[in-house]
């Protein structure tokens, strides 16, 4: 009698998980598609003609300590650029950007930041 109840149990267990599954695979599908469609609006939109200011693929992190530093592409100040500062890294043969030391993605060798530091 014990084995039958045990048995009715279970089947009922069963039943009941039969009925929420294509509604949590519902829900599951409609996570993923949100989480896409959230990972697609956070996408940086490429519209600078300069290729130093194309921040595709720059971690966030970075492109706030660009700001927070005040680089800008085109410095303000002619005779401090970044192809004259400490910290930049000259860009590589062909390339047209640079980089700094300071954070990750391309920098313009006319840029500028309020961390510029003449080479010594
Ligand atoms: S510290 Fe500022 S000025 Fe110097 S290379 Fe980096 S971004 Fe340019």
């Amino acid at each position: 009698m014990e084995q039958k109840n045990e048995r009715r149990d279970f089947l009922q267990k069963c039943w009941q998980m039969s009925a929420i599954a294509p509604v949590a695979g519902l829900w599951l599908v409609a996570c993923g598609s949100a989480k896409k469609g959230a990972a697609a609006s956070k996408k940086p939109k490429v519209t600078a003609a300069n290729p130093c200011e194309d921040l595709t693929g720059v971690p966030a992190v970075d492109v706030e300590k660009r700001k927070s530093l005040g680089y800008t592409s085109l410095s303000p100040i002619p005779d401090k650029q970044c192809n004259n500062c400490q910290l930049f890294i000259p860009p590589k043969e062909g390339a047209e950007c640079g980089g700094c030391l300071l954070f990750a993605g391309p920098v313009s060798p006319e840029g500028y930041c309020t961390y510029w530091a003449p080479v010594v």
